[in-house]
């Protein structure tokens, strides 16, 4: 099918208690996998490309490897610009065919994250793509965003963000950071309970490599309905890839470790899946 928004995929998952895993895309092998991991489960799926990653092909080409995938298959998929920095980028991504939009105001002061990311909203609007938000500083460093020590959500904020713009749907910050931990994150569930009391669109986690199993169900639980996850697949990819070229060094045909790279990502693409519950809800 045609690729979708995730507008519907993710109110279906508020309201069927389950969340949609976001996975991030940097080549073709990648793509390849999150849509395999889908089919193979019966999946509804998100694919989704940094600014650094649309930098490094474009936008273009993320777009057209995501479409290639989705439409021979029946489920449903998204491609989802991750971190949209700036309006114009956003603006780039809807004309492209990107069927979600991320716009990431987080860094500026709370009048200037509604204004940016109304003014995102209301161009998407005609072409029904849906808008996250993100309110608060998911901490860390994922390539080129970093979030520092963060800064976490305040549920009233959150309310009255939701409502003033109108976005879809909000990443929150509740403890969680980009990239690799050191140790277990301790997360802010309580403060989770309490958005999600006061907020009805769907909310996004980010930062969720490294997180266990649990922490991830119990943030579901609490009202999470969409998960992403950058971090582990580029450790999985590359895992594979040094793996074959350790192993076999005079390889020079790049589909022989592309492949493993591949079956990496689609392994753990899959155990996320299960962890998030929307296996099954395509
Ligand atoms: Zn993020």
């Amino acid at each position: 099918m045609p690729l979708v928004t995730t507008e519907q995929m993710l109110l279906d998952a508020r309201d069927g208690g389950y969340a949609v895993g976001a996975f991030n895309v940097e080549n073709m092998e990648m793509v390849q996998a999150v849509l395999a991991a889908a089919e193979e489960l019966g999946a509804p799926v998100i694919m989704q490309t940094t600014p650094s990653t649309v930098k490094y092909a474009s936008l273009d080409y993320y777009y057209s490897s995501a479409l290639a995938a989705a439409k021979n298959s029946r489920i449903p998929a998204a491609i989802h610009l991750d971190h949209g920095s700036s309006f114009e980028l956003a603006m780039q991504a809807l004309r492209v065919g990107y069927t979600s939009i991320m716009i990431d105001g987080s860094h500026s002061v709370f009048e200037e994250n509604i204004a940016v990311t109304k003014r995102v909203v209301d161009a998407c609007a005609p072409s029904r793509v849906s808008v996250e938000a993100e309110l608060g500083k998911v901490g860390g460093k994922e390539d080129d965003l970093d979030g520092g020590n963060g800064g976490y959500t305040d549920p009233l904020e959150a309310k009255e963000f939701a409502e003033r713009t109108g976005v879809n749907s909000l990443a929150v910050a509740i403890g969680t950071a980009h990239g690799v931990y050191s140790g277990e994150p301790r997360l802010d569930l309580e403060r989770l309970s309490e958005i999600r009391k006061v907020v009805e669109i769907p909310l996004v986690l980010h930062g969720a490599s490294g997180l266990s199993d649990d922490a991830v169900k119990e943030s579901i639980k609490r009202g999470i309905c969409k998960v992403n996850f950058a971090t582990e697949l580029r450790i999985a990819y590359s895992d594979g890839v040094k793996k074959v070229l350790a192993e076999a060094p005079e390889t020079f045909d790049p589909k022989k470790y592309g492949a493993v790279g591949r079956e990496n990502v689609k392994q753990l693409v899959m155990n996320r899946m299960k962890v998030c519950g929307c296996n099954g809800k395509a």
